[in-house]
């Protein structure tokens, strides 16, 4: 079992579950991140600290389709072990449906 990030992420980067992950598996893209499903150790933390509610576990039907992305992306972008700052559009868009088809990036994040 792991924990996934799911399309409300992007445009966020609160990065809250960063800061509370005990084995460092988000990884940055452009505008959303994404865990290392082979490296979420499940403990579920990180879940209720993310505002748009974009971590589930995998165990959840909707969390099923985006488990590739994060396995893909977790290989391809930069880990991220620290809060930085919020996109100046994360409030904003929090409850904003549909976001991966507008807005999903392939471009990696800077990572810290
Ligand atoms: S708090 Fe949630 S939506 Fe924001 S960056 Fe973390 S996983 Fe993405
Ligand atoms: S469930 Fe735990 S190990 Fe997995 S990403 Fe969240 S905080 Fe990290």
């Amino acid at each position: 079992m792991t924990y996934v990030v799911t399309e409300a992420c992007i445009k966020c980067k609160y990065t809250d579950c960063v800061e509370v992950c005990p084995v460092d598996c988000f990884y940055e893209g452009a505008n959303m991140l994404v865990i290392h499903p082979d490296e979420c150790i499940d403990c579920g933390v990180c879940e209720p600290e993310c505002p748009p509610e974009a971590i589930l576990p995998d165990t959840e039907s909707e969390a099923e389709k985006w488990l590739e992305l994060n396995r893909e992306y977790s290989e391809r972008w930069p880990n991220i072990t620290r809060k930085i700052d919020a996109m100046p559009e994360a409030d904003a868009m929090q409850a904003e449906k549909g976001k991966f088809d507008r807005f999903f990036s392939q471009e990696p994040g800077e990572g810290t």
